[in-house]
């Protein structure tokens, strides 16, 4: 598959275009950013792992019957997608409240939710993804009602698989954010973007120790070891890790990848 130009830039991610017009090529970088762009930095080894963990995560939800965007991881960093049109909105689903969440309504961190909530934020950086209703969605022509309520089933339909993946890892899947979009070829409404520890926010099962971007956002440190840690735990990581640098190291880190 070749690679042609550069369609998209986002944060952590760029978007190439294939020699099929109906697919992209989705690059992983290890850029991270939060709040809003404010805080940045680059933390060696974190592409190469989204990389490797949205891959297994997407296929296993495929192998379930939820349709995505991945077609196939084509090396450590890319991956040939199917190209969407992005619905720009951030689908939130929480199971136990933290984060943004705790802080709009002062809900105790960590309260385990009675059933998943399920939160809609405009894609907009320079407005702060802000909160908004399911009637903005469809006032604004993002997405009709009836698009919102397959989305939002596909929504629990991957929390309940994801949850039921991470609880026999040990990790709890506190909450996360996805991405949907139109297809290119036929307008057909799929999961898209990526899940990862950039988008998720997983806690270790018996310490509530985080292993995900929380690490980054609140200065943790130790974030690539977090992620090897969830990656070892899903099957995608040998055991043996002596030949990784910490971060302190600028010289690439070397992650041994189970050839498929
Ligand atoms: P919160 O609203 O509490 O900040 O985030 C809720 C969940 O959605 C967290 O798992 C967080 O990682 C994810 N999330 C929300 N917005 C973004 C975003 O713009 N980028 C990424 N990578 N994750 C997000």
């Amino acid at each position: 598959m070749k690679k042609g130009k550069k369609l998209y830039e986002g944060k952590a991610k760029v978007i190439f275009a294939s020699s099929d017009k109906n697919l992209v090529i989705q690059h992983f970088k290890d850029d991270a950013t939060a709040f809003n762009n404010q805080k940045k930095a680059n933390i060696e080894g974190k592409g190469i792992l989204n990389n490797r963990i949205s891959e297994h995560i997407l296929s296993a939800l495929k192998h379930v019957g939820i349709e995505n965007h991945l077609i196939k991881r084509l090396n450590m960093r890319e991956q040939l997608i199917e190209y969407v049109d992005i619905i720009p909105i951030e689908f939130i689903v929480r199971n136990i409240v933290t984060g943004s969440l705790t802080k709009r309504l002062g809900i105790v961190d960590g309260t385990i939710l009675n059933k998943p909530l399920i939160e809609f934020c405009y894609k907009n950086d320079e407005l702060g993804d802000p909160l908004i209703a399911k009637e903005h969605i469809d006032a604004f022509g993002w997405a009709s009602l009836s698009e919102i309520n397959l989305i939002t089933q596909q929504c629990l339909r991957i929390n309940d698989f994801l949850q039921g993946m991470f609880r026999g890892i040990n990790i709890k899947l506190v909450d996360f954010k996805l991405e949907f979009g139109k297809k290119k070829s036929d307008g057909k409404i799929i999961l898209a973007d990526e899940i990862s520890p950039d988008t998720c926010r997983l806690w270790d099962a018996d310490t509530d120790k985080k292993l995900d971007k929380d690490r980054f956002r609140k200065d943790l440190g130790d974030l690539v070891e977090s992620y090897q840690e969830v990656a070892r735990r899903l099957g995608i990581l040998h055991e043996q890790t002596s030949n990784i640098r910490p971060l302190k190291y600028s010289k690439p880190i070397a992650v041994k990848i189970k050839k498929k």
